[in-house]
């Protein structure tokens, strides 16, 4: 099999956990998304030996795919066969055996062993990436770039909220927007584990698709810097009644005075994306990946709307109206001035800032 080029050696059935080596083609918008921001942060800083850790392997993709802008590159698997693809994998790829150590071990291990070493830390386990959270602390660099997978959805986004409580220590909620909070929960999650080191995690590309979420961000070794992101900790605000969303923790709905809220949190309540960043991931990847570089546009317009999407079904089911096509919806809202945009989140959502009446009035007007 081949992605991007780079050829694999794995089944070709449909992965599972318990696949001889597992691969999952439906992953390519991570890869992608993953390989360019590396490439972006990597032409940003200046650093000698550019050294990156694999620590889930698998097949070695991600590996391969990172081989051209590392100097030092580690792979790793606890699986035995996936050793053996990964080695048949840099042989066919052609990728220099001087600069790669394939290991055979506990990613908590590894990282253990190798303290302040890796410029970029990929994180990829099955499930969530808690189990390995502290020694991807301790194997990042003063400034590294870190992305992390999780699997488990389902408890960040508020379908088991007591297994959110013990795991992340934050409430979730459950509604339309769910995955965003789940999103905001696991980076919360990652920037706080970095503050007990006195390290900053600045979220600079951070998404949801499908089962899986991905937070990618920079880490740089300052206590201020941390004492100051600590503010874009907090909690999220939602009224069921009128559908009214903030972040920040309430007592009563800002729209229609309800004073039962559901709050959701901590969590983080920055930005999740950079735009600065994600415009020049947009000139580093290649149009011809035509998916991904649509995700990317999609994640790049929508990083400056704070507030959680809403999704236009819904809204028009709690104001009990017939749906209008949403991007008449996104064009009456930019036309009244405020910022507005589609999201990653949901094919039938949008993104603004505008007031909920507001947003309410333009609907009913477009739907006339
Ligand atoms: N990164 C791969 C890709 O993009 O195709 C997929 C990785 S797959 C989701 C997870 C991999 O982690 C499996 O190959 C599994 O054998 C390996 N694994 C599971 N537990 C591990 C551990 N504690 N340390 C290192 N590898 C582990």
């Amino acid at each position: 099999m081949k992605e991007r080029d780079h050829k694999i050696f794995a089944p070709e059935d449909e992965p599972t956990k318990d696949s001889e080596v597992f691969y999952n083609e439906k992953m390519l918008h991570n890869r992608d998304l993953s390989e360019i921001a590396a490439r972006v942060f990597k032409q940003k800083v200046d650093i000698e030996e550019f050294t990156t850790l694999d620590a889930f392997s698998a097949s070695g993709i991600r590996g391969f795919r990172y081989a051209d802008f590392s100097e030092h590159l580690f792979l790793n698997d606890t699986n035995p066969e996936a050793i053996e693809s990964i080695e048949e994998g840099l042989k066919a790829n052609d990728i220099e055996g001087e600069k790669v150590e394939i290991s055979n071990k506990n990613a908590n291990i590894l990282m253990s062993e190798n303290r302040n070493r890796f410029h970029f830390i990929d994180i990829d386990p099955f499930g969530s990436f808690l189990e390995f959270l502290d020694s991807t602390v301790r194997t990042s660099n003063h400034t590294s770039f870190v992305g992390l997978t999780a699997t488990d959805n389902s408890v960040a986004s508020g379908s088991y909220k007591k297994a959110c409580i013990r795991r992340y220590n934050s409430t979730p909620l459950k509604n339309s927007f769910m995955h965003e909070t789940g999103l905001r929960i696991y980076i919360k999650e990652v920037f706080q584990n970095y503050a007990r080191f006195d390290k900053c995690f600045d979220p600079k590309i951070c998404w949801n698709e499908r089962h899986y979420s991905r937070v990618m961000g920079r880490v740089t070794e300052s206590k201020k810097r941390t004492n100051r992101t600590l503010e874009n900790i907090g909690y999220l605000s939602f009224c069921r009644e009128c559908r009214w969303r903030k972040l920040e923790r309430k007592q009563e709905c800002g729209n229609c005075g309800n004073e039962d809220l559901e709050i959701a949190g901590p969590l983080w309540t920055g930005k999740i994306i950079d735009q600065r960043f994600t415009g020049e991931m947009l000139e580093e990847m290649p149009e011809e990946w035509e998916d991904s570089y649509e995700m990317l546009e999609k994640l790049d317009s929508e990083a400056e709307i704070l507030t959680p999407f809403y999704d236009l079904h819904e809204l028009c089911s709690n104001m009990k109206i017939q749906v209008p096509k949403r991007e008449e919806v996104i064009k009456a809202i930019r036309e009244k001035g405020y910022p507005v945009s589609r999201t990653h989140f949901s094919p039938t959502g949008f993104r603004t800032d505008a007031p909920i009446e507001d947003i309410k009035k333009m609907i009913e007007q477009v739907a006339e």
